[in-house]
């Protein structure tokens, strides 16, 4: 049997345990340290704007702290894209709030502004202006953001962009993550940079930072002994954890690239495939790091689904799998609102991730396009 090809692998620099080998040497074993913030930093300059970044423990639970801090509770509503992994909603039902989810337009695959403006008007119209939106950048190409802001802007509410997938990509030159309220990054061991779990809240101020350090390490009032006046979390991430960010940071550029290189042969292999279309960006105002290439296949074209396709690569063992499935299919979410048509569900249909590492081989690559050969050729 052949070595097996996965869909996203962790990449190590190789440098990460120097720095976690520094903070075991120095004793700090805990949630402070110049891991921390030497990484908070590393951050802040590559998202390249204004932000303050509060490292936690995963992407999980810095969307449920922006929700907290927006002041997200009982009997509110937040509207979510769709199409996205289940992260991103579950965090709103940890504030029992309800989640009412929007369809992708077809260009990015991402939240609808037209479905989410007529999803406001209807919750209105309902009696219940919703409280947040968040806003996925699915598979690293960013959101419409433009006019999903506009819209949010219309309506004063505000915007959380989910970026857990969209590290290194940018809209009209600005980095995802940046855009809303609050960004959220996820460093979880598939994504392109990784810290093995983690995850971080971007901030616009130093004062939505301290409050964020503040509720992730338990509320703790100032007193010599604990006091506490309001609920609090175990969210931070650990000096140790933050080592390996260190290491990883120092390669984020390399891994967009080789990421983007990946799309690039996908590109390649499917251009004389008709019915094969690669996810990619509908206009130089998109620059996605394409944390994973993705393709939707028309079964009535090309005479094979996606799902011939997937079979043959595990054959072969290589790693390949449906895109997303919507939230509003989920068993879980069956009774949660949604608004928009059957763009992401068609899209679940007949899409696939392909293998998307940045740690692929040349033989790998091969591998990959014999296989798709075989089931197109
Ligand atoms: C991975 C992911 C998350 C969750 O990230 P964790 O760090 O694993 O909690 C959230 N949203 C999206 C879109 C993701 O892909």
């Amino acid at each position: 049997m052949n070595d097996k090809i996965w869909l996203s692998l962790p990449h190590l620099s190789g440098n990460e345990l120097s720095f976690v080998e520094t903070a075991f040497q120095n004793n700090w074993v805990t949630s402070i340290g110049a891991n921390i913030d030497v990484f908070e930093q590393q951050l802040e300059s590559f998202l390249n704007a204004e932000v303050k970044i509060c490292l936690l423990n995963s992407a999980t639970s810095s969307l449920h702290l922006a929700l907290v801090m927006l002041g997200v509770s009982q009997g509110d509503e937040v509207l979510t894209s769709t199409f996205s992994f289940v992260a991103s909603a579950n965090p709103i039902v940890y504030c029992s709030a309800t989640p009412v989810f929007i369809d992708s337009e077809n260009e990015t695959w991402n939240m609808c502004p037209i479905a989410l403006e007529e999803a406001i008007q209807d919750r209105i119209a309902k009696g219940k202006k919703p409280k947040a939106i968040i806003v996925v950048h699915l598979y690293g190409m960013p959101a419409k953001m433009d006019e999903i802001i506009e819209v949010a802007n219309k309506y004063d509410i505000a915007v959380i962009e989910d970026a857990a997938e969209a590290l290194g990509s940018n809209y009209k030159g600005q980095k995802c993550g940046t855009f809303g309220r609050f960004g959220i990054l996820s460093f979880n061991g598939n994504k392109i940079i990784t810290t093995s779990g983690g995850g971080a809240l971007v901030c616009h101020s130093p004062e939505d930072k301290e409050k964020a350090v503040f509720l992730s390490t338990q509320a703790r009032d100032h007193a010599p002994h604990y006091q506490h006046s309001q609920i609090g979390y175990n969210y931070r991430m650990s000096n140790i954890v933050a080592g390996i960010g260190r290491g990883q940071m120092e390669v984020l550029k390399d891994r967009v690239q080789a990421r983007r290189k990946m799309h690039d042969f996908y590109v390649d292999i499917f251009k004389n495939i008709e019915g094969i279309t690669v996810f990619s960006e509908p206009s130089d105002f998109f620059y996605s790091n394409h944390w994973l290439s993705a393709i939707v296949v028309d079964g009535k074209i090309s005479g094979k689904t996606c799902e011939d396709l997937r079979m043959a690569f595990a054959e072969d063992n290589i790693e390949s799998r449906p895109l997303w499935k919507p939230m509003h299919l989920q068993p879980v979410f069956a009774d949660k609102p949604y608004y928009g048509g059957n763009v992401a569900e068609q899209l679940f249909n007949n899409g696939l991730c392909l293998p998307s590492g940045s740690n692929l081989s040349d033989g790998d690559r091969r591998r990959i396009a014999e296989v798709v050969l075989r089931v197109f050729g």
